[in-house]
């Protein structure tokens, strides 16, 4: 990363950084991820791009917020706030997580579901999935993906997170102008924990389920014709949803599914990648591996030099 990428990143609106990070930031306040707050001591300046806890000192800039909050190392943090994906969730099993210290606000569901009842392709959004992506539009239609411009006429694909009941839970918002930042923004109070949880309700016994980071390796691990969810790369997965993974596999002593193992992933490529199966397969003894290619990063890429060759 150059000196160019860094001043751009150490430029990201510092509340924007912070409200995509889970907190809820108003008039210039938040309530501090770092210490037992109750009220918002954590305040913004503006002008000078930096945050700071009255109570605990925690301060610094956009980036020392995700490293502290995330706890990433300084170029993990960077590639977060450069991409929000390929992240590793380090020590996600053993910290306390966040929600669990600042109350969670609430997602307005109402204000954001009629968006997805009509779902609206610009040709932003069709050149993307379609052309670039190579996705089926059945997957598409499933996942009910939609998309928007906004005032500055920006084009943004709009994601929905249902839970497994099929209640919507929370907005993800993908820049689809390439390389443009943010990549992703999240309304207030989305819980976009694991993606495509509906999925599980259509599970026959025995059928194998695959775990993939992020949405978007979803969607080419559906259009390759696997039952898939996503599991977010960029936060942490909370105990809940580990707890509801859990909860749909039991292994065969206990009359489960006996036909082999449930859950499956193909890691990223990369260190990360592998980091991140292993983190899972802690929580998720009977996760499989598969291994890529060596010439594909990603299963989304594996996915699409699959359909280029099959032309
Ligand atoms: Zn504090």
């Amino acid at each position: 990363m150059d000196k160019n990428e860094l001043q751009k990143l150490r430029e990201l609106p510092i509340e924007g950084v912070a409200e995509r990070l889970g907190l809820r930031v108003v008039h210039h306040k938040a309530l501090c991820p770092f210490h037992a707050d109750n009220h918002p001591s954590l305040s913004f300046k503006v002008s000078k791009n930096t945050y700071r806890c009255f109570v605990c000192g925690a301060s610094g800039g956009p980036i020392d917020l995700v490293m502290k909050h995330l706890n990433l190392d300084f170029r993990a943090a960077c590639r977060w706030l450069n991409d929000g994906s390929g992240l590793t969730v380090q020590g996600a099993w053993d910290k306390p997580q966040t929600s669990d210290i600042s109350p969670q606000t609430s997602f307005d569901a109402s204000r954001y579901s009629r968006f997805f009842e009509h779902p609206w392709l610009l040709p932003e959004a069709k050149k993307f999935l379609f052309e670039e992506r190579h996705l089926d539009e059945r997957v598409v239609r499933w996942c009910r993906l939609t998309s928007w411009k906004d005032r500055q006429g920006v084009p943004w694909l709009q994601i929905p997170y249902y839970d497994r009941e099929g209640r919507l839970v929370g907005v993800q918002n993908r820049n689809l102008v390439c390389g443009a930042l943010p990549r992703f923004r999240f309304p207030q109070g989305s819980q976009c924990g694991i993606y495509n949880l509906p999925v599980l309700n259509l599970l026959r016994p025995g059928e194998q389920l695959f775990i993939t980071e992020g949405a978007s390796d979803c969607w080419a691990m559906l259009s390759a014709g696997h039952k898939a969810i996503a599991i977010p790369s960029a936060t942490l997965l909370s105990k809940k949803d580990i707890e509801l993974l859990n909860s749909i596999y039991s292994p065969p002593s206990q009359g489960g599914e006996g036909g082999g193992s449930l859950f499956h992933m193909y890691p990223d490529r990369d260190a990360p990648g592998e980091r991140l199966f292993l983190q899972l397969k802690e929580v998720l003894p009977s996760l499989v591996h598969h291994q890529l290619p060596p010439d594909c990063k990603d299963f989304s890429d594996y996915f699409l030099k699959r359909k280029i060759s099959e032309k």
